[in-house]
């Protein structure tokens, strides 16, 4: 090959790879108009949670009673495990369209998490907890501490991290709940316990953020079996709590959502842009986002992800067709010299 022909290459590679960034934006990368937001968001993960716990929740509990806080369940999809669940969490994408379906998949997120697109909006992110998320989301956090085997202090952490660091959106995520579950059972009293521990931890972060005005989710990425453990897909695994705690602003709930849903809602919350892999509904009663991603597709009959494969095959035909007019320029002047 002579060397004009690999230098070709190199450029040709070069702009490819600029080509692709700039379609990924416009194909992949939506603007929903969100309601006017404080952008100060607390979402709290309690691992391991399922709905009955609340009754072991004092504080959450008379919360909801005294219609200070809004509650309603949260459907997991398949599979009911942590990893799974983070992602639908986070990412808004079903397990289907992002592919992280085990807990042995030690690989960072391949979509964009609510807390990216913060972060691309400038706004200050913060992690205190378990360290999965971060493996997931190894870049997404400007402030993170994290525990690789027990809670540690996540709850003083994050309160100190309010106070001196302020951040838009802060993420809590205790992994004692999920632990006593695995050991005990999901009816044990050693989980109900645990339970009520964390209620109370919530109750002290919570009066920090309270005077900061953050809107805080409290939610869990799956449940547990009555004697321990959720891979067994039940309702005891699948269900689990939806609270939101707001000053400012109300969700119209409905008798459940789905996991999915939480991601669009904590963009709609810090009033920034949503991605096309997210494919739940907001619970901010705006734009609807399953009404902008028709507009993008290409054949709404077929399931979202082929008309992704189907952008990404004209992406290519477009590249293809680029590659063609470079090669013959190129031979053109090669022709006049
Ligand atoms: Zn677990």
């Amino acid at each position: 090959m002579s060397n004009y022909i690999k230098l070709t290459l190199i450029l040709y590679i070069l702009i490819l790879n600029s080509t692709i960034s700039l379609f990924k934006y416009t194909f992949y990368d939506i603007t929903t108009k969100s309601k006017p937001s404080n952008k100060k968001v607390c979402l709290i993960i309690v691992d391991g949670l399922r709905v009955d716990a609340l009754n072991n929740m004092p504080f959450i509990h008379n919360l909801i009673e005294n219609n200070n806080a809004q509650f309603t369940i949260s459907i997991a999809d398949k599979p009911t495990l942590s990893r799974a669940g983070y992602m639908r969490i986070l990412t808004g994408a079903p397990t289907h369209i992002s592919g992280i379906s085990s807990n042995n998949q030690h690989i960072p997120s391949p979509i964009l998490s609510a807390s990216d697109l913060a972060i691309s909006q400038k706004l200050k992110t913060a992690l205190c907890g378990y360290f999965w998320i971060d493996e997931l989301f190894p870049f997404s956090f400007y402030y993170k501490k994290t525990y690789f085997i027990r809670d540690g202090t996540t709850f003083n952490d994050a309160i100190s991290v309010v106070n001196s660091f302020n951040p838009n959106f802060l993420i809590v995520h205790p992994m004692s709940v999920d632990n006593a579950g695995h050991s005990f059972g999901g009816n044990s009293i050693q989980y109900k316990n645990t339970a009520n521990k964390i209620d109370y931890e919530i109750y002290k972060l919570y009066k920090e953020v309270n005077k900061y005005n953050y809107d805080i989710i409290i939610t869990s990425d799956h449940g547990h079996q009555n004697f321990g453990g959720h891979t067994n897909f039940e309702e005891n695994t699948f269900l689990t709590p939806f609270i939101f705690i707001s000053k400012r602003t109300y969700l119209k709930l409905p008798k459940s959502i789905k996991q999915i849903d939480i991601a669009p809602t904590l963009c709609d919350l810090l009033g920034i842009s949503k991605t096309l892999y997210m494919t739940g509904d907001s619970l901010l009663n705006n734009e609807n986002l399953s009404l902008l991603r028709k507009a993008h597709i290409i054949n709404p009959t077929l399931p979202f992800e082929y008309n992704l494969s189907l952008s990404l095959f004209i992406t290519n035909i477009l590249l293809t067709i680029h590659l063609i007019i470079y090669f013959y320029f190129i031979r053109l002047i090669k022709s006049k010299f």
